[in-house]
């Protein structure tokens, strides 16, 4: 299975959001990551024929996924970022409602209602109002909704948006299961959504893909760049100032900056260390 981004491009009036952008998938988890603004949800949006793109196509295995219709959005399992949920709708009543819009039959909803009820946690609620779950909890009715009709294709814009740090390891535990031979896209600017879960990562800048690839190899090309300075509390300004500054943490005598910087910060006492995601997050937007 292959899903291919075409040269997409979007124009909102003289604005372009998309410039141009080519990519291809296979079976696996993605995490599109960029500041907001970069384009994200426009791509999501694009990929899931919510919008269309002003020119460029995307593609499931060779066919045009626009042409393909209602037999593309039955591979399609989508989780926007924009919520529309229903207060006064009971969970069960929610499913039951998404899976008559899916068009699936009343068997395989019924079957797919409980299974995916199970799988969110959410059995507990399952009679009760959407309007009174917490965030954690309606971020997964709508995962479990996007799962309705066992997609293929898994589209998720921003789902640990306004969870706590508990909820937010949920989620991405929930996505790393479900993700098992589908091609799961997550579209974020937090970088522990993804860092783990992910296959490949695609940075997002300003409409354009700026880099990709496995998360271990984008990190590998900030090795010797990134650092831990320990100085003196007064010259954390100083250190601000000049660098691009990650984590700050302190002690009783000293602060620990972790900075990234393409020379050797030899002004002050520092010692190397290993790159992560958030290190090149930091090292391409900040
Ligand atoms: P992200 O999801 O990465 O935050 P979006 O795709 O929502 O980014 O937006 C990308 C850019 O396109 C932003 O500058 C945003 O203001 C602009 N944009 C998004 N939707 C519209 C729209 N309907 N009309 C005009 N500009 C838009
Ligand atoms: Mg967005």
């Amino acid at each position: 299975m292959t899903l291919s981004l075409c040269n997409l491009t979007k124009q909102y009036g003289t604005f372009t959001a998309l410039k141009g952008l080519s990519y291809e998938f296979t079976p696996g988890v993605y995490g599109l990551l960029g500041p907001n603004g970069a384009g994200k949800s426009t791509l999501m949006n694009i990929i899931t024929d919510n919008l269309k793109p002003s020119s460029g196509s995307v593609m499931y295995n060779g066919q045009d996924t626009v042409s393909m219709g209602s037999e593309f959005r039955r591979l399609l399992g989508f989780m926007p970022q924009q919520q529309g949920l229903y207060p006064g709708f009971t969970l069960e009543r929610f499913l039951w409602y998404m899976a008559a819009l899916k068009g699936m039959s009343k068997a395989q909803a019924k079957a797919d209602i409980e299974r995916l009820i199970g799988l969110v946690n959410l059995n507990d609620a399952r009679t009760k109002r959407l309007g009174g779950f917490s965030g954690g909890m309606k971020q997964r009715a709508l995962i479990a909704q996007a799962m309705l009709g066992s997609p293929e294709i898994i589209i998720l814009d921003e789902p640990t948006a306004g969870l706590d740090p508990k909820e937010r390891i949920r989620i991405r535990n929930l996505i790393a299961e479900i993700a098992f031979e589908k091609i799961v896209i997550i579209a974020t600017h937090v970088v522990p959504d993804i860092e783990f879960i992910a296959k490949e990562v695609l940075l997002l800048s300003h409409g354009e893909i700026i880099d990709s690839g496995k998360p271990y190899e984008l990190c590998e090309k900030l090795s010797g760049k990134v650092f831990e300075i320990k100085a003196d509390e007064s010259k954390l300004s100083k250190i601000t100032d000049k660098y691009k500054v990650g984590n700050i943490s302190k002690d009783m005598q000293n602060i620990y900056v972790r900075v990234i910087s393409d020379s050797e910060p030899t002004d002050f006492e520092h010692t190397l260390c290993k790159p992560d995601l958030e290190d090149l997050y930091l090292y391409y937007f900040d």
